[in-house]
């Protein structure tokens, strides 16, 4: 039903520009990668003393003590681990910043694709854009080697009626203007819509049949539909967790966004409801994929100031204002954590109940959240909900990749995949901590440097 929109070229080697060149550690060509610890994305047991076999993009073979092919470089790895390529759906390329009306975002298109690369994202859906044509650019930069990044999916912008303050974003206003929309950016190279905050059952119905039409998905932060009108109408996902559910406000007027109520009821709502519960079954019933974003909501108190470690990768002002609300709020965020261990439980369960849960990391809200770092620190989260480690590195790969419908190419590490790799110095079968041991990226059977990737982006994000 879904069109597969990317097709991988087995012709040969990309020619990769200068600068992406300086990140690469291993060119295309045939190795085999001996003596890892392997979690091969498909929520099972970790497998010890395993050998990859890597020829071109493609992984041959998997297994113990592989036979070595002829002009194959062996590259020992014992003591390391190896997890998939992640297939991340919430990243957007943009950061947020201080603007007249209040909120605005900046174009990360420099920083941004090397952060997700470094850590560990090898193919993510953007999930809202604010320069499709940006975004629809780079990724055709990035797969003909001009610059470093992962593959991608990229996002309508957040379509919408009147309402929204984010300022770079415009609003629709008739149901025909938001297919229009729809058509449009499906024409400029756009392979999924993004829904928002104040649309009618109405809009999303006109926009889910033009999208499908064209085998495009549609993914929705809601808040004047609630998940169960979404789901009937035929949403494909719905993002933020249950965080953005107006489906518990008592009397809820039809069609309206009420934003405190929304807030409350969720976070008045007990979390062993019966209410949740029924809606988690319907959602499944649906087959509605649910976005974990739940890294936007860890708390402050006791928790580091940028989740996974990227401060130095703010620039010097973003440094500060983020350091000085990570301060303001130590010690007073007693409501956030009511929020954030209930919403733990509740897409916990979802998973439990069948759902398919996957995984986005959102760098927006006060410029906390970076590209790569939060990335790795979604997975510790995962671990953190009470997912085992395996399960944790299932949601942020293959499931990803089944949402994507590209689950027979990409998301776990298999014999006749491509090869999508993350090369860990530690063991992340023992601690999913070793997740920020990154050593190197394998892209399309390319191997990128993570910690030079990292560092390219110091003290720019914000800026570009
Ligand atoms: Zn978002």
């Amino acid at each position: 039903m879904i069109f597969t929109i990317i097709s991988f070229s087995v012709l040969g080697q990309t020619s990769f520009s200068k600068e992406t060149q300086s990140y690469i550690l291993h060119q295309k060509g045939i190795y085999v990668l001996q003596n890892l610890t392997i979690i091969d994305g498909l929520g099972v047991q970790p497998k010890t003393n395993q050998d990859i076999l890597i020829n071109g993009e493609i992984i041959e073979a998997v297994g113990i003590d592989l036979p070595i092919p002829e002009n194959a470089t062996v590259i020992n790895m014992q003591g390391k681990s190896a997890i998939p390529g992640m297939v991340m759906l919430h990243e957007h390329l943009f950061y947020p910043k201080a603007t007249p009306g209040g909120f605005g975002v900046n174009q990360m298109s420099y920083s941004f694709p090397k952060l997700y690369l470094a850590g560990g994202v090898t193919t993510m859906r953007t999930a809202g854009s604010i320069m499709p044509q940006a975004d629809v650019n780079l990724k055709k930069f990035i797969m003909n080697g001009e610059t470093p990044g992962p593959k991608m999916d990229v996002t309508s912008p957040h379509l919408d009626r009147e309402g929204t303050g984010i300022l770079e974003l415009g609003p629709f206003t008739s149901t025909e203007q938001a297919v229009k929309m729809v058509d449009f950016y499906i024409e400029m190279g756009v392979t999924s819509i993004k829904v928002y905050n104040f649309i009618s059952k109405i809009d999303l119905k006109a926009i889910v049949d033009a999208a499908h039409k064209k085998g495009v998905k549609v993914t929705g932060h809601l808040c004047s539909i609630t998940y169960r009108e979404a789901a009937d109408i035929g949403i494909d996902n719905l993002e933020h967790g249950f965080f953005a559910s107006s489906d518990f406000i008592i009397d809820k007027e039809s069609d309206a966004c009420e934003p405190f109520k929304q807030y409350n009821s969720v976070r008045k709502l007990p979390v062993d409801s019966k209410k949740m519960t029924d809606l988690i079954n319907h959602l499944v019933n649906k087959k509605v994929a649910l976005t974990s974003t739940i890294n936007v909501f860890e708390p402050y108190t006791n928790r580091e100031i940028v989740p996974g470690g990227g401060i130095d990768a703010l620039y010097p002002e973003a440094k500060e204002k983020v350091y000085k609300r990570w301060a303001s709020k130590q010690g007073k965020d007693s409501l956030d954590y009511v929020i954030f261990n209930k919403s733990k439980k509740w897409e916990k369960a979802f998973y439990d109940a069948g759902g398919l849960l996957v995984a986005g990391t959102d760098p927006t809200y006060d410029g906390r959240i970076i590209a790569g770092y939060a990335n790795m620190r979604l997975l510790e989260l995962f671990v953190e909900m009470n997912f085992t480690i395996p399960e944790a590195i299932k949601i942020c790969t293959l499931n990803g990749a089944k949402y994507l419908e590209q689950d027979a190419t990409i998301g776990s590490i298999e014999k006749n995949k491509i090869a999508d790799i993350v090369i860990l110095n530690d063991d992340i079968s023992k601690d999913i901590k070793a997740i920020r041991s990154i050593e190197m990226v394998f892209r399309n059977g390319v191997a990128y440097e993570s910690k030079k990737l990292f560092k390219a982006a110091n003290g720019l994000v914000g800026i570009r």
